[in-house]
């Protein structure tokens, strides 16, 4: 038998120090791999910092930053 500690995995959101509850991965050569975590609340934020990050360089990058005015 074979005990493994687990580390848990927090939110990437700037100051956000919550445990994550969400995982996210990408196909990367046939494998999957894992870009980073976020918590409940900073899905939709952490989603588009792993979008500008790895996406950078795409021509086709035409998203444009509409903040909210909400
Ligand atoms: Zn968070």
């Amino acid at each position: 038998m074979e005990v493994n500690k687990i580390y848990p995995n927090f939110c990437k959101d700037g100051s956000c120090l919550k445990r994550a509850e969400f995982e996210f991965t990408d196909i990367e050569n046939g494998k999957t791999i894992t870009r980073g975590y976020s918590c409940d609340d900073h899905v939709e934020e952490v989603r588009k910092l792993f979008e500008e990050i790895f996406t950078e360089g795409k021509e086709n990058n035409l998203n444009e930053y509409n903040p909210k005015s909400e």
